[in-house]
């Protein structure tokens, strides 16, 4: 295949790329290939060569990027971006790869379907806004009954809310006791907080495939009703990407900041325990749990302590994986590849090194900020028999709440 591509400057992906001094601008590379060293996964037949990724976009050679199935094996972690001394970034590259034209028939057909539903419908998953406001309305009357009181409630498309509450496609499907858990702590907050029937979904799989187009249409669908129901705070579920686009990338995608703040459920309660707020008990976890660093919202997003902070306050005492932070290695199913269902047997090898981590900790209990790495980092425990109960932070800080 390499042999009969002919380099060539004048291409789609070099328009879309090589636009800033720094991150997209693969004619720097040096080709030291540092970033190979960085990557956790490849497996001989299978995973991504980064340095080889790049040096196909610098050398024009589009057509052998997209047929070497590396576009998809990429986790889009930027592990190995941390240590490329041109600054180039991997997200950037493999994203603006798949986006072309010639890549579109490799996108997975999950990833594809799911596009088209939550451009249509808002939610990824499908759910129509009746099914929404049936499904929250039953939630709101148990939790009241949970709470004993009429006035603990869980409402929707209430305007002049303080905070606006975006859920994770799974809270309202597969996962609905992870939204009454989130319920409870805005109720322990003691502040007005609403869902919108307009937009039920924190994910933005416009990222995963690269196309800005779509990706700002994901946003704008969050940004304007939130804006029209006048909040101050858009607070997102725990989700990685969702957290990295919405935080990071939603003003340069619009054109305009949003005119809201944006916080995660972790981010939001660390600040109300702060205050003294929120306050928890850790004896409901008399343990030490350990925490897995979601790439999306730890080395693409810095956000790396509020989540440990919290969890602090939850147990007894957070145990770091090893390596951690800039360093942290992808739970495997990053980029996409998790919603793809056809990967699960490729999911328990890009996993693999994220699970000899987990078991090297000698733990039962793992937490992490993403509900996406929560999904892939149980399905880890189960395939290597870890024994490993894994919990999302915002949970656990539900569970553990003094009321
Ligand atoms: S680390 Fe950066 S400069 Fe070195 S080969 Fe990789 S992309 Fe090129
Ligand atoms: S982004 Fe992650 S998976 Fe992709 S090449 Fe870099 S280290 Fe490997």
């Amino acid at each position: 295949m390499m042999n009969t591509a002919t380099p060539n400057k004048d291409t789609d992906l070099a328009r879309l790329l090589n636009k800033m001094t720094k991150g997209d601008n693969t004619d720097e590379c040096l080709t030291c290939g540092a970033c190979n060293s960085r990557c956790t996964w490849f497996d001989g037949p299978g995973g991504p060569m980064p340095r080889q990724m790049v040096r196909m976009a610098a050398l024009g050679l589009e057509q052998s990027l997209v047929d070497s199935n590396m576009l998809w094996d990429c986790l889009v972690c930027n592990r190995c971006t941390q240590d490329c001394p041109m600054g180039i970034t991997m997200d950037l590259v493999v994203t603006r790869a798949r986006s072309l034209a010639a890549a579109d028939g490799q996108i997975p057909g999950d990833i594809k379907k799911g596009i088209t539903t939550r451009l249509e419908l808002g939610d990824v998953n499908g759910l129509t806004t009746e099914e929404f406001v049936e499904t929250v309305e039953w939630m709101s009357e148990e939790f009241s009954d949970d709470m004993e009181n009429p006035d603990a409630q869980i409402l929707h498309d209430q305007p002049g809310c303080k905070f606006l509450y975006l859920p994770n496609p799974r809270e309202l499907g597969i996962n609905l006791m992870h939204l009454t858990a989130m319920a409870k702590l805005f109720y322990a907050m003691g502040e007005t907080w609403t869902l919108s029937s307009h937009h039920t979904d924190v994910t933005n799989w416009g990222y995963f495939v690269g196309k800005d187009d779509v990706a700002k249409e994901m946003v704008r669908m969050v940004v304007e009703p939130a804006e029209a129901l006048g909040i101050e705070t858009l607070v997102l579920s725990e989700c990685g990407h969702g957290y990295h686009v919405l935080k990071c990338r939603a003003a340069e995608l619009l054109g305009r900041e949003p005119k809201f703040n944006v916080v995660s459920i972790p981010e939001l309660c660390l600040s109300y325990a702060q205050k003294g707020v929120l306050t928890f008990d850790p004896d409901v976890h008399p343990y030490e749990i350990a925490y897995h660093d979601p790439c999306n919202v730890a080395r693409k997003s810095g956000g790396y302590d509020p989540p440990r902070q919290l969890l602090a306050m939850c147990c007894h005492g957070v145990k770091e994986l090893v390596p951690n932070r800039e360093d942290g290695v992808c739970c495997g199913g990053g980029g996409g590849i998790l919603q793809d269902s056809t990967t699960t047997k490729k999911r328990m090898i890009t996993g693999k090194p994220k699970a000899d981590q987990m078991r090297a900790t000698g733990l039962k209990h793992l937490a992490t900020a993403c509900l996406s790495c929560h999904r892939q980092l149980g399905e880890l425990s189960t395939h290597f028999e870890l024994g490993m109960k894994v919990e999302t932070v915002a949970a656990l800080a539900s569970e553990s709440l003094l009321l």
